[in-house]
C-alpha cells in the first residue's frame, strides 16, 4: 500500500513542477500597431499571447486610447512601440499609470540614438535589424524560455532579402528619376536608404492628417516639380488626395501614386506582413519612378 502511494505522490509531483507538463499562463505582449504586431508574432511565435492596438489598414497617427486598450495594457508583461513621437498616447498612458506603464521603445536603438526625430523608423531595413534584435532581447528578458535567438536569425534573413531586393531595383534608376513628393514627412529613412531624394511634402506636420495646405505651398510645389522634373508624387492610402491630384493634374504629371508605408493590411492580403508591406510599396514605387 505505501509503495504505489509514494509513487502517486511522486508522479504528481513531477506532473505538477514538471514544466512544459502543464499547461502556463503565456505572457501578454502588447503591441502599438501592425507593423510591432507582426514583428512580435514572428519573433516569439505562439509562446506568447499577442494584443495589438492598433488594427492593420489604420494609421498610428492621431489614434486615441479606449478603456478596452487600457485593460490590455494593464495586464501586459511587456508593451512595444515605435516612438513617443508617433504613439504620444502610450507615453501619455505610461505616465499615468507608473505601475504598469514600462514600455519598450524601438525607436531610436543604441545605434541611431541622438538622430532626428523621424519615427518612421520601420520602413528602413537596417533600423528593422536593429530594432527586432531589440524586441527579441526584450521577449526573452520577460521569459527566458522563449527561444528568440532562431526566429530572429530566420527574421535576418527575410529583412535582408527584402533589402536586396530593393537595393538592386533603386540602384538602377537614372539620377535624374530619383526625386519624388510625398504627402507626409514619412520616406526619409527609405529615400535616404535607397539613394532617393523627397525635397518636398505635401503636408508641412509631420502627421497625416488631411487639412490642406495653403495656395502658396501649392505653387511652391508647382514649381519644385517644374524644376526638378519630378514625375512621382506619393499618397498615403486611405488619406484624402484631392490636394494631390490638383497638384498632379496641374503639373501634367501622372495621377498620385497611393501607398501604404504606414501599416500592414489584414491577414491574408498582399502587404499583411513587413516584408510584403515593403516589396509591394517599393516595387510600386520603382515602378512609378521608372516611368513604367
Ligand atoms: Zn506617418
Amino acid at each position: 500500500m505505501f509503495r504505489p502511494l509514494l509513487s502517486l505522490l511522486l508522479l504528481a509531483t513531477v506532473f505538477l513542477t514538471g514544466g512544459k507538463a502543464i499547461a502556463r499562463d503565456k505572457p501578454v505582449i502588447v503591441t502599438s500597431f501592425s507593423v510591432i504586431g507582426d514583428w512580435t508574432q514572428v519573433i516569439a511565435g505562439k509562446e506568447v499571447e499577442l494584443v495589438n492596438i492598433i488594427p492593420p489598414k489604420s494609421e498610428a497617427h492621431g489614434f486615441q486610447l479606449s478603456p478596452s486598450h487600457a485593460k490590455s495594457l494593464r495586464k501586459a508583461a511587456l508593451v512595444v512601440a515605435m516612438n513617443p513621437e508617433l504613439e504620444p498616447w502610450l507615453e501619455a498612458w505610461a505616465k499615468a499609470n507608473p505601475d504598469h506603464g514600462k514600455i519598450l521603445w524601438l525607436y531610436p536603438t543604441p545605434e541611431t540614438a541622438g538622430q532626428a526625430a523621424d519615427p518612421h523608423a520601420w520602413i528602413s531595413p537596417p533600423e528593422v535589424v536593429a530594432m527586432t534584435k531589440k524586441l527579441a532581447e526584450a521577449i526573452r528578458s520577460i521569459d527566458p524560455s522563449i527561444d528568440t535567438q532562431i526566429t530572429y536569425n530566420q527574421y535576418l534573413k527575410e529583412i535582408n532579402q527584402v533589402d536586396s531586393e530593393l537595393r538592386s531595383l533603386f540602384t538602377k534608376l537614372p539620377p535624374d528619376q530619383r526625386a519624388l513628393i510625398s504627402q507626409h514627412a514619412n520616406l526619409g529613412f527609405f529615400a535616404r536608404h535607397y539613394g532617393l531624394k523627397v525635397p518636398g511634402t505635401l503636408l508641412l506636420s509631420g502627421a497625416a492628417e488631411s487639412a490642406d495646405p495653403s495656395a502658396r505651398h501649392f505653387s511652391e510645389l508647382l514649381s519644385l516639380i517644374r524644376r526638378e522634373k519630378i514625375r512621382v508624387v506619393v499618397s498615403d492610402d486611405g488619406q484624402n488626395d484631392a490636394f494631390a491630384r490638383r497638384l498632379t493634374e496641374d503639373a501634367g504629371i501622372p495621377p498620385p501614386l497611393a501607398l501604404s508605408f504606414e501599416y500592414l493590411q489584414p491577414a491574408g492580403q498582399p502587404g499583411d506582413s513587413w516584408t510584403s508591406m515593403m516589396l509591394n510599396n517599393g516595387r510600386r514605387l520603382h515602378q512609378a519612378l521608372s516611368g513604367r
